[in-house]
């Protein structure tokens, strides 16, 4: 019986036959991403009266489930994404886990699942990271990328009410450069025919049927040629909120002029670490910025006028992305030359650069 949520221990048990060194070292030189998984993972168990219990720390593998399980059927379903990184001493860090531990709650709360004690949630983290620091890339720009997950486990097919039961797990695939070739900008669809979140909705929590529903659009984006969705709002199909599984930021003006906007998280929008990051790190580099909205028609005006110069998706796989241009069913242009811009490589250098250690961090961003 697992006493209180502080004392909760994890029972660990080691693989019993990891990774070679010769094979791990042949996946570190070039991991792809979310292909390789480490030797182990974490699960915790959750039911109603009980709370959490049976913290594990176990071998990767398999997990068997009931053909009824819920998830299955009614996706009640959580997740997060996060990397940690080698620093110049050797040491590993994680960004801003916490962040990550308070949105994973947001997202349950939406979903009617059980909350994981913030605490519990870093800690999870930090005994997986600890045991398989070795799965830790020391090549600049990789990372170990986490992938903390949450689902509903009752076995029954009743929907009158949330599922009883859980099961929290936390696994970890060493990643690659997310641009091999140097970062290139992406071309947007400004998809017409889906939206990902309406009002009400469930787009502020990161639950796997908003992607389920997100698939059907991004091949439609590559049929169009584009490398990527822009989404729009459900309601007039007209304001910019996200693209693919990015939040946006578009850059205003050059020089000493220079500002930024964000679209505004109006409920639809998934409150992004790395665009939370930005909002505190762009105005102590001298760029404000601004949350607010943007239309589709706006974007093409303010590029065609000029006044746009940079835009680009941010979030924790690609930190940033530069957009170089947008195509919908009615029209396509370009950003600035099409090429990434100094605000977003700036942005760039200096985010990457508290993540890996290489700058200060004023912020207290790295655990
Ligand atoms: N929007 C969506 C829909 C996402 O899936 C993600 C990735 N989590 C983001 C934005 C960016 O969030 P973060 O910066 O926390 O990775």
């Amino acid at each position: 019986m697992s006493s209180t949520l502080e004392t909760l221990d994890f029972t660990v048990t080691p693989a019993p036959d990891p990774t070679p060194v010769e094979e791990r070292e042949r996946i570190l030189a070039n991991p792809g991403w979310g292909q390789h998984f480490t030797d182990h993972m974490i699960t915790i168990r959750y039911s109603e009266g009980r709370g959490w219990y049976d913290a594990k720390l176990e071998p990767y593998g398999p997990i068997a489930l009931d053909p009824a399980t819920s998830v299955l059927h009614y996706a009640q379903e959580i997740f997060e994404g996060l990397k940690a990184y080698v620093q110049p001493d050797g040491s590993v860090v994680t960004f801003r886990p916490q962040s990550n531990a308070a949105r994973f709650n947001r997202s349950a709360r939406r979903m009617a699942m059980p909350e994981l004690p913030e605490e519990l949630f870093v800690r999870a983290l930090e005994l997986l990271v600890s045991t398989d620091r070795d799965w830790v890339p020391r090549t600049e720009g990789y990372s170990l990328y986490l992938r903390p997950f949450m689902f509903a486990t009752t076995r029954a097919l009743g929907v009158q009410r949330p599922s009883q039961d859980y099961l929290f797990m936390v696994i970890a695939s060493p990643s690659g450069l997310y641009y091999p070739q140097g970062v290139k900008p992406v071309t947007v669809w400004a998809s017409q025919d889906y939206t990902r979140a309406a009002s009400g909705g469930t787009g502020d929590a990161k639950t796997g049927g908003n992607y389920a529903a997100s698939f059907a659009a991004q091949a439609d984006a590559v049929r169009a040629g584009c490398d990527q969705v822009v989404w729009l709002d459900a309601a007039e199909r007209r304001w910019v909120e996200e693209v693919g599984s990015m939040n946006l930021m578009f850059v205003y003006g050059s020089g000493a002029d220079t500002r930024l906007l964000t679209p505004a998280l109006t409920g639809t929008l998934l409150p992004g670490i790395t665009r939370d990051s930005l909002l505190k790190l762009a105005p102590d580099l001298g760029v404000p910025v601004e949350e607010g909205r943007i239309g589709i028609d706006e974007w093409e005006a303010g590029c065609a006028s000029g006044e746009i110069t940079e835009v680009f998706g941010c979030g924790t796989a690609a930190i940033i992305s530069p957009v170089g241009g947008v195509r919908s069913a009615r029209s396509a242009w370009t950003i600035g030359d099409g090429e990434p811009g100094p605000v977003s490589m700036r942005l760039r250098d200096e985010l990457i650069g508290i993540q890996y250690g290489t700058r200060p961090d004023p912020y207290g961003w790295v655990h």
